[in-house]
């Protein structure tokens, strides 16, 4: 009789092409009890696919935990035997690729301190040379899709085939809602330049607290990413390193069961008949909006010419209060939010500048 054991690198393959990828596991691999311990509890969740934990930790001050290094990989290792997650650890030097793969770690990730930095992202290429492991790369903490796009031309150029992206937010100065702002356009924009690539979301560094987990989850779904990474622990309140965002494994399930997946296309062809209707509407009221904005370029361009011959300022304050002014009221009625009014006359304001500008100095 055949026997028909999967290899480990077969189970790795389906999670590799699962929808959606559910990675979890602590911030950092702190002890074997807590690493076993956490790693027992999320199996019998039966909703993850992928265990996760920092081995060595890019702290941003001295003096905090800056993890257990080489010495927590057998705890993984063994974590993995029990639970049979394949498990995933994050690297950032040659030698850290060197001591996981030693460890038949089934999938590493770059942080997004590491992401910013070409000489590392080159180094851990250069370790990746041969080496047949699938790698996510988590965007740079400032929000250059460059330097991300870089990292991801850098580990295809050494012939690493499986390459994924995790979108963890970008940092920004001062308090705001999110420890890391997700500036959902971005990822978006990576999606259309590498159609078919994983993206999944790490919605608990984004969020730096566990409140906003579920919506940030919810959104990243809503927004067709291919699964999520969330930190979790036996004893978030008492973790090592990013207590406030960690969650217990069995609220995770709770996160988890709350979500709905939601899919980009389907065959039913009810659903796709609506579809194409209301997208030729939406076409024909895009073409006209911007038959408007040429109209209006063109008056702007009128004004232009009235203030050049009457040495007239370009910037007129009191004019652009009263114009936002008038779009606010608007918008209210037509449900549109002061953010978008806001962010869309900005656009067009610049343009008529522009416009004016040329007319000037003409
Ligand atoms: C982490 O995943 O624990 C981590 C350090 O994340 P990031 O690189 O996104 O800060
Ligand atoms: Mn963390």
């Amino acid at each position: 009789m055949e026997t028909e054991v999967q290899t480990m690198k077969e189970i790795m393959q389906e999670k590799w092409n699962k929808r959606p990828l559910i990675i979890s596991g602590p911030c950092s691999a702190e002890t074997e009890e807590q690493m076993l311990g956490t790693a027992t509890r999320l199996a019998a969740t039966g909703k993850v696919d992928l265990l996760r934990a920092g081995i060595w930790k890019p702290r941003t001050k001295p003096g905090l935990f800056e993890g257990n290094g080489v010495v927590a990989l057998p705890w993984l290792a063994n974590a993995k035997k029990i639970t049979g997650l394949p498990i995933t650890v994050e690297v950032a030097t040659a030698k850290h690729v060197e001591e996981a793969l030693k460890f038949n770690v089934d999938l590493l990730w770059i942080g997004a301190r590491t992401t910013v930095n070409p000489f590392s992202v080159q180094e851990l290429a250069d370790a990746l040379k041969g080496v047949d492991i699938p790698v996510l790369i988590k965007n740079p903490i400032h929000p250059d899709l460059e330097l991300w796009s870089g990292a991801i031309e850098r580990l295809q150029k050494v012939g690493v085939q499986q390459v994924g992206l995790i979108h963890r937010g970008f940092s920004s100065y001062g308090n705001t809602e999110f420890r890391n702002a997700p500036m959902w356009h971005l990822p978006i924009e990576m999606k259309r330049r590498y159609p078919g690539m994983m993206l999944i979301c790490d919605p608990s560094h984004i969020c730096g607290n566990r409140t906003l987990l579920q919506s940030v989850s919810q959104k990243s779904i809503d927004l067709d990413f291919d699964g999520l990474m969330l930190e979790s622990h036996i004893d978030p309140d008492n973790a090592w390193s990013d207590a406030k965002q960690q969650v217990t494994p069995e609220r995770l399930l709770e996160i988890l069961s709350g979500l709905i997946w939601r899919h980009e296309s389907t065959t039913e062809q009810e659903f796709i008949n609506a579809l194409t209707t209301l997208r030729e509407q939406i076409n024909q009221v895009d073409d006209e909006l911007m038959t408007l904005l040429g109209q209006r370029m063109k008056l702007s361009d009128r004004i232009g010419q009235y203030k050049k011959e009457n040495d007239i300022t370009i910037l007129q304050t009191n004019r652009w209060n009263d114009i936002l002014e008038r779009a606010f009221q608007n918008a209210e009625n037509l449900g549109l939010s002061k953010e978008f009014i806001t962010k869309y006359f900005d656009a067009v304001h610049l343009e008529s500048i522009q416009h004016q500008n040329r007319i000037m100095n003409s």
